[in-house]
């Protein structure tokens, strides 16, 4: 017993086992045993809070009662857990409340499509669609874009460590600059708009995430979605949101872009659509755009049936719109935090990005950023980086559902990081 425990315990196994590629366990090297809300522990029992919400993948917080009840449910109905893509009251459940809660309120009219579990999953099945749609190769992403690991999406990354780790020339896609990325003088539309004439580019779709959560945070304004739109709708270039990190609320409306009034050819999520972390990706397609012949992309874990059940419970919140009015006025709170934190710290030279329960704090100060997120874990809070190799943002996700004395006092813990390494780093100076 003895024996087996010392076994159990320590992250020794993992850094004996483990390949090489795990990441997060080595920033945050705890061993996780229970969580509920914005709250995790480990396995001395120590409480973080979680401003990290599995990359976005819990914007319902972790085991919100509602979803965990309705699976247990489930489960113990003997409910079908695997079945493809054949019908069964799980998934029939999930597209009534899809259909009823998120599509028909919007007025937008699309097919939904179950590709394998993950988002990279519903981004491959975009291209592949787009591609045959038109007939043509090239996918046009924006500098600093995340969309996933497999080769297709890979392709489309502006990270250029990420790439290189294919091992072959990714090929068929071209970068255009983000919104932003060239100053406030030169107009970045007008830029895909001259790549986009160019008669060799055959551009079958460009591809935009509204806020980069893996790029660093850089946000894109509501207008220049509709000039991107309007830009694409010229040259007949299909325009897919990857709204895999930034919808399901987190940016404040259930799609990111809902405020600026596009409407994309295609829409990838994935991430916090089951609501509870289990895996389940769809891909939005134009109706008129599903041109595929049946079983043309399979995949043995379309649809996932648990991943159902917490989804259609977790879509209730979509019934009216009181979660998006409290995301927002979160979002308020941690703007002003960030940007009082900000004011107080000149040397840090830091500047606030993102939209909604998706911002962060960037420093151009080489390393500071992680070190402030590696503060924080000492001090019991979860936030990550981002902004690729240079990692330059602290990225805040608390879980939209987090109350405001638990938000609060994260953002305090925030501030208690930022002091203690800036305070630091000026000594160092
Ligand atoms: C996380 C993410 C993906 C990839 O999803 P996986 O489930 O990791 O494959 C794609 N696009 C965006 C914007 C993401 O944040």
């Amino acid at each position: 017993m003895a024996a087996d425990s010392q076994l159990m315990s320590g992250l020794s196994i993992f850094d004996e086992l483990e390949s090489e590629v795990r990441s997060y366990v080595r920033g945050w090297p705890a061993v996780w045993t229970r969580a509920h809300g914005a709250t995790i522990w480990d396995e001395q029992g120590r409480a973080y809070t979680d401003f990290f919400s599995g990359a976005g993948a819990l914007n319902y917080g972790h085991n919100p009662d509602d979803q965990i009840a309705a699976l247990i449910g489930y489960l113990q109905s003997q409910g079908v857990l695997h079945s493809l893509d054949m019908a069964t009251t799980a998934k029939r459940d999930f597209l009534d409340r899809f259909q009823d809660v998120i599509l028909s309120p919007r007025g937008m009219s699309y097919k939904v499509m179950f590709p394998g579990p993950t988002g990279t999953n519903a981004v491959e099945a975009a291209l592949k669609l787009a591609r045959k749609a038109t007939g043509r190769r090239t996918i046009i992403s924006f500098t600093n874009a995340f969309h996933g690991m497999t080769l297709g999406a890979l392709a489309l990354s502006g990270n250029v460590a990420k790439r290189e780790s294919a091992g072959i020339p990714l090929d068929h896609q071209s970068t255009a600059p983000f919104d932003g990325e060239l100053g406030d003088s030169t107009d970045t539309i007008a830029v895909l708009d001259a790549m986009l004439s160019d008669a060799q580019m055959s551009a079958a779709a460009v591809i935009v995430e509204t806020v980069q959560g893996e790029g660093g945070l850089h946000t894109a304004s509501f207008d220049w979605l509709r000039r991107l739109e309007q830009c694409c709708a010229r040259h007949d270039v299909l325009l897919i949101v990857d709204d895999i990190q930034a919808g399901c609320g987190r940016t404040g409306t259930f799609f990111s872009w809902e405020p600026s009034g596009i409407q994309p050819d295609l829409i990838c999520l994935s991430k916090s659509i089951s609501g509870s972390g289990l895996p389940l990706s769809l891909t939005l397609i134009r109706p008129d755009l599903d041109i595929w012949t049946p079983g043309e992309h399979n995949g043995t874990f379309r649809g996932n049936n648990a991943a159902f059940v917490t989804a259609t419970a977790a879509l209730e919140h979509w019934r009216d719109d009181s979660l998006a009015q409290d995301v927002q006025r979160k979002a308020e709170l941690v703007r002003t935090e960030l940007e009082s934190i900000a004011q107080e710290h000149e040397s840090l030279r830091a500047t606030v990005r993102g939209r909604g329960l998706l911002q962060g704090l960037h420093t151009p100060i080489d390393g500071l950023a992680s070190r402030i997120a590696s503060d924080a874990f000492g001090r019991g809070l979860l936030v990550e980086t981002s902004g690729g190799a240079a990692s330059d943002v602290v990225k805040l996700m608390p879980p939209l559902t987090i109350n405001d004395d638990q938000l609060r006092e994260g953002l305090a813990t925030l501030r208690a990081s930022v002091e203690a390494v800036v305070s630091g780093w000026n000594q160092g100076q």
